[in-house]
């Protein structure tokens, strides 16, 4: 099968680096659960001038590099490799700025893939993916706007449950998981039925 995997949220546990960088720069004491949105600046008040020098500090103190895998996942993608799954990775970070650091943290973290594809232009991962050839039979994604497009277009969604995907309406073709580890039994179990 060709499983579409995100980075932020779903291979690296990004969001707690880019809190303790947000609340030390700014004084703040959020909490995951306060994040009730992707965007800091709508769930934490912040302005667009406050994101900017978050975004340039978090580059420059090397903040890229630092963050955390998720639990499990590599112990997930290298099963999923040994599976001979196609692992295509699809993000929205911006190639231009950190393709050169999400490499590296790839590299260094070992985490297996066939592709990665910067989301870029595109709207839709569903999308960019078929342009390079990949239409994939399940997406693990964390932005409820993408997991939403994929399922409408027949994608099998497996949702990583966070605060800023609560709202998020169910759809039958997206599955909430808490963890990897529930992916890895979905993903084996379609393999046992077919
Ligand atoms: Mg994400």
């Amino acid at each position: 099968m060709i499983v579409g995997i995100d980075i932020d949220g779903v291979i690296a546990d990004s969001e707690p680096a880019y809190r303790r960088m947000i609340n030390r720069l700014f004084n703040l004491r959020l909490k995951q659960k306060d994040i009730t949105s992707y965007k800091y600046e709508e769930c934490a008040g912040l302005t667009d001038d406050q994101m900017r020098l978050f975004w340039k500090t978090f580059y420059h103190e090397g903040g890229w590099l630092k963050i955390k895998p998720i639990k499990g996942v590599k112990k997930f993608l290298d099963k999923l490799k040994r599976e001979k799954h196609r692992i295509v990775i699809v993000t929205s970070r911006p190639r231009k700025h950190i393709k050169k650091e999400t490499l590296q943290w790839l590299k260094e973290h070992k985490m297996p893939y066939s592709e990665l594809i910067f989301l870029e232009n595109h709207k839709s991962k569903h999308q960019a993916a078929l342009l390079r050839g990949h239409r994939f039979d399940y997406f693990i994604e964390d932005y409820y706007k993408y997991a939403l497009d994929l399922a409408k277009r027949k994608v099998k969604v497996l949702l990583m449950d966070y605060p800023w995907n609560r709202w998020g309406k169910p759809h039958p073709n997206i599955k909430r998981i808490k963890s990897l580890k529930e992916a890895e039994a979905i993903i084996s179990k379609e393999r046992t039925i077919k």
